[in-house]
């Protein structure tokens, strides 16, 4: 229930300004850039992979329709490749950078669009993670750390599910984990607000409940890169964007779940495994410390498909557990692991209750 005080305070929300999704979607670009504003120049950031295929075919019809397009490939999602970004768009004068490709793609365009001052448009041809639409960024700094910025969200988003539905399967079991991750994510911040009294909106709580519920309810379609699931997926990952730029942080979409993430990024750095596949596997657990249908959760990760245990993502039991005894320290933010964390004894029992370790 929501104070007086707490509705009567001021919110500003930035929220994109056009959505455009479904089949043939990327075909309405070059309009829809037309009548967002005057932008004539674009930085096109896309990836090693997309860039030959989406990229190209987005570079030319942009130069059709008479924009000029200075295309980048993005190799990786860290400090380097988003100060190159930066420099590459400045050089050409960019008035607006386009992503086009999967999160990583996504998260140096709209971290280096934030320190240029300008707008970038989501063009998705995966759904690996829920940044898509969020005004939030996950990247590693020059030592690998890892930092999570909070910046605007896309000015608008274009996409075709006919271009995400052929992206790996590997990407889209990964953002089907990072959306599953909705479910404890909400359960911790009820818990904060609650035990530290801190603030966060029931509507934002709401969808992005509703994005692990919808998602969860179309894991066989997403499994069988259905285009209902496809687009439930991508819808899913939209409204997880808007509960953090309604929250005004990624409080809603961010809790233990992905604290598990974090500390295993910080303690194996060098292993393969991606953001929503370690989420999906940090969900199994915390759902479990929450007292939540854990089991459930497993199935459904196994239904699409996606990581449930340490060797499927391909790190030793030790670095689960010992991402488990930092996970309440890589953030500042309270969640299930409480300020002291887990001890040793209850982490390796976690992990192997939930079948995460052998
Ligand atoms: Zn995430």
């Amino acid at each position: 229930m929501q104070r007086p005080q707490e509705i009567a305070r001021v919110h500003e929300i930035d929220l994109p300004v056009k959505v455009v999704t479904g089949s043939g979607a990327l075909a309405k670009l070059p309009e829809l850039l037309e009548n967002l504003g005057n932008y004539r120049t674009l930085a096109v950031l896309t990836g090693p992979t997309v860039g030959p295929t989406v990229g190209k075919r987005v570079e030319s019809s942009l130069s059709s329709y008479g924009f000029e397009v200075h295309t980048h490939v993005a190799a990786a999602s860290n400090a380097k490749a988003v100060s190159e970004a930066v420099n590459f768009a400045k050089e050409v004068g960019a008035q607006l950078v386009i992503a086009v490709g999967g999160g990583k793609v996504i998260d140096v365009a709209k971290y280096a669009a934030h320190q240029l001052g300008l707008r970038f448009v989501s063009v998705p041809t995966a759904v690996s993670h829920d940044g898509i639409a969020s005004p939030a960024v996950s990247l590693k700094d020059v030592n690998g750390y890892p930092v999570s910025k909070f910046t605007k969200p896309p000015l608008a988003i274009v996409a075709d599910i006919d271009a995400i539905a052929q992206a790996p399967h590997r990407l889209l079991a990964s953002g089907f984990g990072d959306i599953i991750g909705k479910i404890t994510s909400v359960k911790d911040a009820i818990l904060a607000r609650k035990i530290k009294g801190e603030y966060v909106g029931d509507y934002s709580l709401a969808l992005a409940r509703m994005s692990a519920a919808m998602v969860a309810r179309h894991a066989e379609a997403i499994a069988k890169h259905e285009p209902e699931g496809i687009s439930v997926l991508v819808e899913a990952a939209i409204s997880c964007g808007v509960a953090m730029a309604i929250a005004g942080s990624s409080r809603p979409c961010s809790g233990s779940e992905h604290n598990f993430s974090h500390a295993l990024d910080l303690v194996h750095p060098d292993k393969e495994s991606l953001h929503g596949e370690q989420v999906g596997v940090g969900t199994i657990m915390m759902a479990y410390l929450h007292g939540l249908n854990w089991r459930r959760v497993r199935r459904l990760l196994q239904t699409v498909g996606a990581p449930t245990n340490c060797e499927e993502l391909g790190v030793p039991p030790e670095a689960v557990v010992r991402a488990l005894l930092i996970a309440h320290r890589v953030r500042s933010r309270y969640t299930i692991l409480g300020e002291g964390g887990l001890s040793e004894a209850a982490a390796w029992k976690l992990a192997r209750v939930t079948r995460v370790i052998p």
